[in-house]
């Protein structure tokens, strides 16, 4: 059986290449993970997502455990059975959507309680429950449980949110235990100041872990923030584990994180917006609800080989979207996911080739131009 590993084929800059095994089959990175959210990626059949080029996806804890229930997809087989995606999944801890989700919370040394979103009954996280539920989802790539302090929050409170996820950190792993062929990361925490985010560092390549997330980002610091604690923070982590930013992001904000030593990350971003209308191009958002494209003929992307492009003019995908017609969910985020599965291969073939510098002028200067002239 495979086990899991890491393996970096090539660097440019701070920038990598490389390969995630997994007995559920190779996660190219960088690698872009579309949100799986409730066991589906909205709007998408799971060999959709697969044909976009996603390697793996993500999956939510904290709505899983609630709906329809950690303990009756175990049941029901596991995960991938029930959805039907027979590639990895990594899922999140249930820490961050417990904090901007759920009701009623007491947070203690031990977890959280809180009240459902869904129906107002009570539960209980702490790593231990975390731990267990993503057992009982089968997920091959494991968070673990972590606080991550809602902004604004003062560095005193970001340091003790960040003290005590060391400590769950700990618990996580000890509840984990040996699992072949599944991995389990380690959260960094610290906010955007660079001795906790150095502390926190410390605190889990000493515990030691699979691979290792920055999290606490892309929660409203904004993307020059964000990017100035990258510019130090992938330095605090070892070489030979894959470092995951979670919650990013736009194009433009992926592409600088990658440039900043990022493996991995995830956004409910394209299938979202995929929903309101709002398409990503080579050439920047284009709007599909504008009425500019009502008459348009064009594909959204004469160049983007996706079933949007290939087989509907702007006119079409302008009607469905105006007529509320479900296919133009469906249609916006195939694009999208498949505009996100590019992005990233075309970052991996870049920094193997050793030209990541001019593939990113090239990327910024694309965008500049914005969308193709109106007829
Ligand atoms: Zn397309």
């Amino acid at each position: 059986m495979t086990t899991f590993g890491f393996t970096l084929h090539a660097t440019d800059g701070a920038a990598r290449t490389g390969a995630i095994a997994t007995p559920r089959g190779t996660i190219r990175t960088p690698a872009f993970m579309p949100v799986g959210t409730a066991g589906t990626v909205k709007a998408m059949l799971p060999e959709s997502v697969a044909a976009t080029g996603a390697d793996i996806l993500l999956g939510n804890t904290y709505h899983l455990m609630l709906r329809p229930g950690a303990e009756r997809v175990a049941r029901l087989g596991g995960l991938h059975a029930f959805m039907h995606w027979d590639k990895p999944i990594l899922t999140d801890s249930g820490g961050f959507q417990v904090m901007s989700l759920s009701g009623l919370r007491k947070m203690s040394e031990d977890g959280v309680a809180f009240r459902s979103h869904i129906d107002g009954s009570t539960h209980m996280l702490s790593p231990e429950r975390s731990m267990e539920i993503q057992r009982l989802l089968g997920s091959d790539i494991v968070m673990c449980f972590d606080e991550c302090p809602a902004l604004p929050a003062s560095e005193a409170e970001v340091a003790r949110a960040m003290r005590l996820s060391m400590r769950w950190a700990e618990r996580s792993k000890a509840a984990f235990g040996d699992r072949p062929g599944h991995a389990l990361f380690g959260i960094m925490q610290g906010g955007v100041t660079r001795e906790l985010r150095e502390e926190s560092a410390r605190a889990l390549t000493a515990i030691g872990f699979d691979g290792y997330a920055v999290g606490g980002l892309a929660v409203g610091e904004g993307q020059e923030a964000m990017f100035g604690v990258l510019d130090y923070a992938t330095g605090f982590l070892p070489e030979d584990r894959p470092r995951y930013l979670m919650g990013v992001g736009k194009p433009d904000d992926i592409v600088g994180a990658v440039a900043r030593g990022i493996d991995m990350m995830d956004c409910v971003l394209p299938s979202r917006s995929g929903r309101t209308g709002q398409a990503f191009t080579r050439r920047g958002v284009v709007n599909i609800k504008n009425a500019r494209h009502a008459d348009d003929p064009r594909p959204l992307d004469e160049h983007c080989s996706c079933p949007a492009c290939r087989n509907y003019s702007r006119a079409y995908l302008h009607h469905v979207f105006r007529a509320q017609e479900i296919l133009s969910s469906m249609l916006l985020t195939w694009h999208n996911l498949h505009y996100f599965q590019e992005l990233m291969a075309g970052m991996r073939a870049a920094i193997a080739e050793g030209r990541f510098a001019a593939w990113q002028a090239a990327f910024h200067a694309k965008r500049a131009e914005g969308d193709i002239d109106p007829l």
